[in-house]
Order: structure tokens, then C-alpha cells, then sequence
């Protein structure tokens, strides 16, 4: 594992690295030049040519990187002590060479690597690790070890499970007990070769850094802070978290800390710095937007409100009350609304599109609505063409597949203003596209756009108001990172009627019986899906594609019934006929690809059947499972993985049965698998966190923002003398975020 080189105390010591290159590397150029933040790797002593290649697989390139190469985590030495101070069941450190070593399988299958300490003074300790097997290649005989961890006396002598370990270099001195920085690795990279590497720029460069953080800043941050309104904590609550250490300080400690909390300080100082900047290009693009250019003021009189609530067949939830109210207050503004309704699949999001773009409509404005798929889109402008029957309300799709005759004439009726809605996908974010007068762009499931192209949607004069709708079901404290410059509205409770969704984990051997249920499902005038991730079978990978699935089912379980197949490599009409064939009931059985997967309503589709689940995301499932809990029949759905896989053996189809509460199921995928992995981070534009943990961090995260709301209310652009550091490094990690690309 990690050990300290003795080079490294002794350069951080002297102060001196640059002209000292250590006797057991390559000497460094005679030329080399004074170490600076920018100096390339291969320019600083001790760094020969193979490890800065290491070093590059890191991103690791000048030796400012090297700071910034954060440990991972701390083995935390506790106070050595020799064999007779053991005491069963404290934390101690030990020290001595490895004299044996033993590797088992138990009956069982579980795997032991065993290591046996001669501790120095006398005695022994076996150290044991189950089930990590590359336990064995760690450790060679001979070897000094550091071993910490909880001792258990086991008669003769003394065995620790599982301890964090150091291995020693033949000569080298032992460390003080203090923590021992592990860093993130790569293959022919150890511990050591970092740490000495970080020990050779430390005590030069930290005081060349610059403090992005000001002391007004640094003093607000560490001041208690009160958690009354948060979400998060739910109740009154004061938090002090440790104080914010300068940047000097901060890098010392992060690397060479005395104690854990000394380590635990400079880590939080940079969780805070990293969350904190990314807040503040955030709060700065919402003040630009509500800054910059004005959007037409559009009242909901009572008489226009009462007119577009009668035209929706049902009575609204509460949540959806409360959205169309905050939706009302903004539009009536001339500050730009920027709005995110949030909910679960089903919770009934476009009726709050609807009520926006028809309160826009009724004050002479245009109002756009963006879906991600064309399907959505034709769906969308369906439902809103029957809705509108009758009224003189002029409405359009625009998406790719219409014809250029057809798109010319449309884009001019939109221009001189004679299409009050559109409905389309991405084909509006064209630049032909010219409104006589936008008021509002909806956004449909704006998970599966980047956060960017809001910006693209943009008018001259005005800026119209924008309504993003999502589906995924975003923890707050993403939701908070991912859209901290919208306002958000949530909707909880799902229309009322809706019956419950069932949802079962099918082994293979169930899967004839399931079928039957099927044919009953869709004899008694139901209909059903049966959905598989890919288009093409794959031998090799025991995938069997849509297109297999459909030719078995309409050959064998479900033959008789009527089925149609529909995937994304079909064109557009194609597509749509399939659909619309499915939407009338006309087909009973709907086998297709995961191009369902976005939004598509229809009601009396109960019955769903995924294969293949186990390499489907969590969220996707989820967003599957929604296409059938939207009427008033009971829905029920039966994920099968692969075969040889047991879906309950796999922890997201696990997940997924226990709970059909989209949020606390993006909880629990974010627990498993991380935040990028739960939205596919580079579509959403969240940016890379080096250090902070969206989970872990969400109190820092919350206080950061607000503390960036204050100082972005104080200094909009961070112009006074004491930001301007601050602004270099907003501008450099999120300049996209803040310049939008219509505001210098
Ligand atoms: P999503 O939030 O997933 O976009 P939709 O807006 O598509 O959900 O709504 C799902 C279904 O619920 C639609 O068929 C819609 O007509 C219906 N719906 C929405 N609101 C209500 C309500 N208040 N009462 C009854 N049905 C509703
Ligand atoms: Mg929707």
C-alpha cells in the first residue's frame, strides 16, 4: 500500500527540492529551471521520464496538478505498540516482516489472504483480509508492513481483520504515527513515488498559489449557519462546519496532516471551494438572465385562468395548483421566468405546459414547446390539437421529417406570427427559426437535453420565459447543482384513480406462465408492452434483439394476439404509424426498444414485460415502468435479465421491485452508483467533481449556494478587487456556464 519515502521528509525539510535531485532516481536536467506552478512534470528532481508518463495517466502534467492531486484517503497510524501493549479490541499500529503468507478458498467460496506479521520486540500478528484476493500480490516475503487495525486475540497470538497497511521501504526509518495520505493510483505507480513527488513541489509552490477564496468570504463560511428553510434537515438547525483554511494551509494539510482532523479541514475546504465556484457561475447566469434583456409581461387575468383550467378534463392536484400558480406569478413579471417542474413519471407535468403556453397564447405571445424525440413531439402536438378543438388558437409541429416545402412555409407563418404554438424537437433550436414575438419555450424532460442549449432559444428584443419540465426523478441536491439558477416547483402526488403498479422479478423458468398472464391481459382488453434494449440479436453477448423477440412471441406464446414491433432505427413516419396503431388499440402488443421510454401516454396499456433489465439503468427502468401507471387499471410489470442471471440477485432490479417512488429510488441509484452514472453526466452538463460528494456534501453544497447567491447579489459580475481571483476561477472551470453565449 502506501509508505512515506525517507527522500520525502528530508526534501520538505530542506526546503530546498529543486536543486537536490534524490540519489535513487534519474538526476533531473542540469538546466532545470526554477520550479514553478506551470513547470512540467519532467522538469522537477526526482521525476524520471517513466513516471511522468504515470504521472500523465493521472492527469497529472505541471506540478500545480500535483497539488491538486488529492489523496483519496488517510491510513490513520494509531500509536505503535509492541506485543505485549496489544489489547484486544483497541486500534493499534503495529510494525514488522512478513515471515508467511497464505492464500484459501473456504468450502464455502470464500477467499482468505493471510499475512503473518514478526512484529518488532517479539511476537506475531496475522493480518487476514476475506474475499480480496488481490490482497496477495500486495505484499512479497521479507517485507515491512505497517498494520492498523483492531487487534482479536486468538489465544496464541493476535490476528487483525482487515487492516489498513503500509509497506516500508527496506531502510526507512518508521513514520510518526500520523495519517498517511493513500492517492489514487495507476498500474507501476505506488504510494511512495506520489507522495515524494507531491513533497518535492509542496513547500515551494503552496505560497505561490493563489487564495481564490477572499477573507470575507472564508470569515462568512465559517460562521454557524442556520438550516431553517433547508429541505435537507427539514427542521431549525444551526451547523457549524470546521473552519475554512486559507489555501496554503490547505494544501499542507491535505497532503502531510499531523491528525485526521487536521486532514478532515483541508479536505473541507476544498469541497467547499469546488462546490462554492460551481454555485457562483450558476447564480451569475441566473442574475444575467434576469438581468439582461426583459420578458413581455404576461397576466392570467381570472377570467383567461378560469377559461384554460376548464378546458382540462379533470380536477388538478393540489402540487399541479400550486405549479400553475408559480408559473402565473412568474410570467406576470418582466423578469424572464426559469422554472423547472419536477416529478415522478405520471405526476402530470404537461398540464403545466399547457397551462403556460396558453396563457402566453391569450396574451398575443408565441410559446414553443421542445420535446427530445419526435414521437413526444407529434404526441404533444396531438393531445394539444384536441385540447384546442374548437378554439383559434393556430398550432404547428416542427421536426425533422417534414418536407423543405412544407418547413419554409411553416418557418415564414412563424416569423410573421400566424402560429401561435409549436410543438417540435430539436429542428427549433435552428437558427432559421425566427419568432415574430416568443414569450415562453417549454422544455420537455430536460434530462435528456444539455443545460446549454437553453440558451440557443433565444430571442432579440425580449427574452421569452422558459418552463422546463423533468421527469428524472433528480435528488434535490442534484437538482440543486444541475439547475441551481431555476426555480423549482415539485409536483408529489400523482392524479388521483391511478391504481397501483406491480412490479415482479421473473426468473427464467417463470417466464411461459407470465406469457399466459399476458394473453389474459390483453383477451380481458388491455394492452401491453414488451420492451428489449436492443434492436439486433448478439449471440455472443446472449442478447436477442426486438426484432427476435417479435418474430418468437408472434410464433409462439403470443401468437393470435395483435403485435407490432417498433425501434429507432425506423424512420419517422414509420415510427409514428406504429405507435398511432398502438394508441387506438388497434395493436394489442407493443414490442420495442427503449424509444418508449420518454413520455409516451397510453392509458390503457397495462402490462409491461422488460428483458434484458439487467442492463438497463435504474432511472431508465423506472422512466419504462411509468408507461403503464397512467390510468385506472392496475398495472403490472415483469423485468427479466439475462439468462443465468437471477433479477433478484441484481441489486438495481432489486431496488426497483421494492419501491415505485421515483425519488427515493434516484436515492438509492445514486447510493449504488454515483451521480454520474444515475443522468449520464456530460448530457446534463454536470460538471466533474474532483473532491466533493453530492451526497455526502449536501449541507456543504447547500450552504455554498447560498453564500454564492449573496455575494452574486453584492457583486453580479464579480468585479470588485477582491473577487478577481475568484472570477478567474469561475471563468476557468465554468465559463460555458456563466458567458451563455450571447453576454461577453
Ligand atoms: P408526466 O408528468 O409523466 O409528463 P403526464 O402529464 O403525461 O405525466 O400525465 C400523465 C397522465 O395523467 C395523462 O394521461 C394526463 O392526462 C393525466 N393527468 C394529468 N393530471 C391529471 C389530473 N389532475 N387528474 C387526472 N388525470 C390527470
Ligand atoms: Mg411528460
Amino acid at each position: 500500500m502506501s509508505s512515506i519515502d525517507p527522500i520525502q521528509t528530508a526534501l520538505s525539510r530542506l526546503g530546498a527540492s529543486a536543486q537536490s535531485p534524490p540519489p535513487n532516481e534519474k538526476a533531473a536536467p542540469q538546466s532545470a529551471p526554477p520550479l514553478e506552478v506551470g513547470t512540467p512534470l519532467q522538469f522537477i528532481p526526482g521525476i524520471g521520464p517513466q513516471r511522468v508518463e504515470l504521472f500523465h495517466k493521472l492527469g497529472v502534467r505541471r506540478a500545480i496538478d500535483l497539488l491538486f492531486l488529492f489523496p483519496r484517503s488517510y491510513q490513520d497510524i494509531a500509536p505503535f505498540q509492541s506485543i505485549t501493549e496489544l489489547e484486544p479490541g483497541i486500534r493499534a499500529s503495529v510494525v514488522g516482516q512478513i515471515v508467511d503468507m497464505d492464500q484459501r478458498v473456504s468450502f464455502e467460496g470464500r477467499s482468505s489472504v493471510g499475512v503473518l506479521l514478526a512484529v518488532d520486540g517479539g511476537g506475531y500478528v496475522r493480518c487476514v483480509w476475506y474475499n480480496q484476493p488481490f490482497r496477495r500480490q500486495q505484499f512479497l516475503m521479507g517485507m515491512r508492513v505497517i498494520a492498523t487495525g483492531i487487534a482479536k486475540s486468538t489465544g496464541i497470538s493476535f490476528e487483525m481483520r482487515h487492516p489498513e497497511t503500509t509497506i516500508l521501504a527496506a531502510d526507512q526509518p518508521l513514520p510518526e504515527a500520523k495519517p498517511i495520505p493513500v492517492y489514487p493510483l495507476t498500474e507501476g505507480l505506488q504510494q511512495r513515488h506520489v507522495a515524494s513527488a507531491v513533497a518535492a513541489v509542496l513547500e515551494n509552490l503552496t505560497d505561490a498559489i493563489d487564495e481564490a477564496l477572499p477573507e470575507s468570504i472564508r470569515l462568512a463560511a465559517n460562521l454557524p449557519v442556520d438550516f431553517v428553510a433547508s429541505e435537507k434537515l427539514g427542521g431549525p438547525e444551526a451547523k457549524s462546519f470546521p473552519p475554512l483554511l486559507g489555501i496554503a494551509q490547505a494544501l499542507r494539510s491535505i497532503h502531510q496532516p499531523k491528525t485526521v482532523e487536521e486532514a478532515n479541514d483541508a479536505r473541507h475546504r476544498f469541497i467547499f471551494q469546488e462546490l462554492f465556484v460551481y454555485q457562483l457561475a450558476l447564480a451569475m447566469r441566473r442574475h444575467r438572465l434576469q438581468h439582461d434583456k426583459p420578458a413581455p409581461k404576461i397576466a392570467a387575468t381570472p377570467m383567461i385562468h378560469a377559461r384554460i383550467l376548464k378546458r382540462f378534463g379533470f380536477e388538478l392536484t393540489r402540487d399541479q395548483l400550486q405549479a400553475i400558480e408559480d408559473v402565473r406569478t412568474d410570467m406576470a413579471q418582466d423578469v424572464p421566468m426559469n422554472r423547472l417542474i419536477q416529478g415522478d413519471v405520471g405526476s402530470g407535468k404537461t398540464v403545466i405546459a399547457q397551462y403556460a403556453m396558453l396563457n402566453a397564447v391569450a396574451s398575443k405571445q408565441q410559446a414553443a414547446l421542445m420535446a427530445p424525440t419526435e414521437l413526444l413531439a407529434r404526441q404533444h402536438f396531438t393531445r394539444l390539437r384536441q385540447q384546442l378543438a374548437g378554439s383559434q388558437v393556430m398550432i404547428e409541429l416542427l421536426v425533422g421529417s417534414i418536407t423543405q416545402r412544407e418547413r419554409t412555409e411553416l418557418l415564414q407563418r412563424i416569423a410573421i406570427g400566424t402560429v401561435d404554438l409549436v410543438v417540435g424537437t430539436q429542428a427549433l433550436l435552428s437558427e432559421q427559426v425566427q419568432f415574430e414575438s416568443l414569450g415562453l419555450v417549454v422544455i420537455d424532460e430536460q434530462h435528456k437535453f444539455g443545460v446549454q442549449q437553453r440558451a440557443n432559444l433565444r430571442e432579440s428584443r425580449m427574452v421569452p420565459h422558459y418552463l422546463v419540465l423533468s421527469a428524472t426523478p433528480i435528488p434535490r441536491t442534484i437538482a440543486m447543482t444541475i439547475f441551481g439558477d431555476l426555480d423549482v416547483s415539485v409536483l408529489r402526488d400523482k392524479p388521483p384513480g391511478r391504481a397501483t403498479v406491480h412490479t415482479y422479478l421473473g426468473s427464467t423458468a417463470q417466464q411461459a406462465k407470465w406469457w399466459e398472464f399476458v394473453v389474459k391481459q390483453v383477451q380481458s382488453g388491455r394492452q401491453a408492452y414488451v420492451v428489449t434494449p436492443r434492436v439486433e440479436s448478439d449471440a455472443e453477448a446472449e442478447i436477442v434483439g426486438a426484432e427476435q423477440v417479435y418474430q418468437q412471441l408472434t410464433t409462439g406464446p403470443l401468437a393470435g394476439l395483435r403485435i407490432e414491433l417498433l425501434h429507432g432505427r425506423m424512420d419517422g413516419s414509420e415510427k409514428q404509424a406504429k405507435l398511432d396503431a398502438f394508441t387506438s388499440g388497434k395493436t394489442q402488443v407493443l414490442v420495442a426498444t427503449t424509444v418508449i421510454e420518454v413520455g409516451i401516454d397510453v392509458p390503457n396499456a397495462t402490462v409491461m414485460t422488460i428483458l434484458d433489465a439487467d442492463r438497463m439503468g435504474l432511472a431508465q427502468l423506472h422512466q419504462l415502468r411509468g408507461r403503464i401507471s397512467r390510468g385506472s387499471f392496475p398495472g403490472y410489470v415483469c423485468v427479466f435479465a439475462k439468462p443465468g442471471v437471477a433479477p433478484e440477485e441484481n441489486a438495481r432490479l432489486s431496488v426497483l421491485a421494492s419501491t415505485d417512488d421515483g425519488f427515493r429510488l434516484a436515492e438509492q441509484d445514486l447510493q449504488m452508483r454515483g451521480p454520474g452514472d444515475l443522468l449520464g453526466t456530460k448530457q446534463i452538463g454536470l460538471p466533474p467533481l474532483r473532491i466533493a460528494d453530492l451526497v455526502r456534501d449536501s449541507e456543504v453544497l447547500i450552504f455554498a449556494r447560498r453564500i454564492a447567491q449573496k455575494i452574486v447579489e453584492q457583486d453580479p459580475n464579480l468585479e470588485l478587487a477582491e473577487h478577481a481571483k475568484l472570477k478567474r476561477q469561475v471563468t476557468l472551470k465554468h465559463g460555458a456556464v456563466v458567458s451563455l453565449g450571447d453576454v461577453g
